[in-house]
């Protein structure tokens, strides 16, 4: 057993590329959290971000690309909630197309669920996907391990075994920790691999077979519902053993004095994923006030779209948690605002046709979303008024970084090149033919967003390109 005190470090995955040496010019170079506001032009060389602004040298011989000219750079957006289907599950998706499809939505890092086939329980699992992206993914990708072996919620995974071969964090992602005693000893061992613990909230006896959103159009619409408390009631428990674990560190911290300094780590002990209801929002927000060691995601579907567009019975608007009311999402769009929910996650969910083309009652639940998140956000939320776009660069790029305790992109001098550039005029129609992920079920199919990523670069490397216009 290895009794390091020190944490091992969580690793990052991706095909390596040689890297280039390019120059983007007359573009609008954005990285609001690091007060870069500034048109001009940017190079790239040996894996970094050699110069930017307005007086950069053109070295000669130097590829220029001058058809991004207009556009904007924004750092590269990390997404912390991602299911890629690999193993076992590679019909849905792989590393191959689930990287694409990162890459093509601007993403330079996802993070992977364990929720596979065999599950991601042990270091030789993890360590096994983070080999196959070493080969095959073009962008970064970072592997979360199980709290609970086999998913079953009945005795801790190996977590020390998978913090070693480099997992990112802990969930069960897909189902619920019901047993608040394994919910404890999962803290305490997470603690102590400086990872913090993903949480899917879900009452399982609440939930059931529903299908959508109890209320109104639930009625309507004859479908069986899901309750807002199906997700608050976990929150609150969920909230008091962290209560009771933050004074308990608190406590060990003291003991220590000094020397305890080292840890726990900066990351939250708790993460929450898609938070979907509004009772689940102002739980946050008492438990933010009270310095709780907390974070929570919302995904672009919960933030965009309201069970009334389950009257179309579109199988690819079953996700889990459910799109929930119109004052449900008004509530997530102000917390992701003034930052009660720290950042974005997709919960990109591939589905093959035979599970989603289906009466919505037997469709499985779930929607990608990679290649539609900032576009999404960009034309349903920054367009309105609703969130700046400093706030969506924010969310989409440094605050899943601070959530997981990964390295955040910078557009700065002497940084490694992580970046996206996206042209925020062009306009298109989001159609199957427009995905690159192997698995079609968008739940923002037939929708014109307005914002379209036009290069992804990742160490220096352009991993992804698509000239204006092109589908
Ligand atoms: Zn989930």
């Amino acid at each position: 057993m290895d009794t390091s005190p020190r944490p091992s470090a969580a690793r990052l995955a991706c095909r390596p590329l040689r890297s280039e040496r390019f120059l983007l010019t007359g573009v609008r170079l954005f990285d609001p959290e690091h007060g870069v506001d500034l048109e001009g032009d940017l190079l790239v060389e040996e894996g970094k971000i050699a110069a930017l602004g307005d007086k950069v040298a053109r070295p000669p011989g130097v590829d220029v690309l001058d058809d991004l000219a207009g556009c904007w750079v924004f750092p590269g957006f990390v997404d912390p909630h991602v299911h890629l289907r690999t193993p076992g599950y590679e019909y849905k998706e792989d590393l191959v197309s689930g990287s694409l499809a990162a890459a093509a939505g601007g993403y330079v890092t996802v993070v992977a669920m364990a929720n596979t086939d065999p599950v991601i329980d042990s270091g030789p699992a993890a360590a096994w996907v983070l080999e196959q992206a070493a080969r095959d993914a073009l962008v970064r990708i970072g592997q979360v391990g199980a709290v609970s072996k086999g998913l079953r919620g009945e005795e801790l995974a190996e977590m020390r075994e998978l913090a070693d071969a480099g997992v990112v964090a802990f969930s069960d992602d897909g189902r619920p920790v019901t047993d608040a005693d394994l919910l404890q000893h999962a803290l305490r061992y997470a603690r102590g691999t400086g990872r913090p613990l993903l949480l899917h909230l879900e009452d399982k006896s609440l939930s059931l077979d529903g299908v959508m959103h109890e209320g109104k159009w639930s009625a309507r619409l004859g479908l069986r519902g899901i309750s807002r408390a199906c997700e608050s009631g976990p929150l609150a428990r969920d909230l008091e053993i962290v209560r009771y674990m933050a004074a308990e560190d608190r406590r060990l911290t003291e003991g220590r004095g000094a020397a305890g300094a080292e840890a726990p780590g900066h990351v939250p002990m708790v993460h929450f994923q898609h938070l979907s209801a509004a009772d689940s929002v102002a739980l946050m927000r008492r438990a933010k006030d009270e310095g709780l060691p907390v974070t929570a995601e919302a995904t672009p579907h919960h933030l965009l779209l309201t069970d009334e567009h389950l009257g179309s019975f579109d199988p690819n608007l079953r996700v889990n948690p459910p799109l929930r009311s119109a004052a449900d999402r008004e509530a997530l769009v102000a917390a992701l605002a003034d930052g009660t929910i720290d950042c974005l996650g997709t919960d990109h969910a591939p589905h093959a046709p035979q599970e989603k083309e289906v009466p919505i009652e037997d469709a499985l639940n779930g929607t990608v979303g990679l290649e539609t998140a900032f576009a999404a956000l960009y034309t349903g939320l920054v367009l309105t008024g609703d969130l700046t776009l400093a706030r969506l660069v924010e969310v989409m790029s440094g605050a899943p970084c601070r959530v997981l305790g990964l390295v955040e992109p910078h557009l700065t001098e002497a940084a490694p090149a992580d970046f996206c550039v996206v042209d925020l005029d062009e306009t298109w129609k989001v159609t199957p033919a427009h995905l690159r992920g192997k698995s079609r079920n968008s739940a923002f199919l037939e929708e014109t967003l307005t914002g379209r990523v036009r290069l992804t670069v990742v160490d220096g490397a352009r991993r992804f390109a698509r000239a204006r216009g092109e589908v």
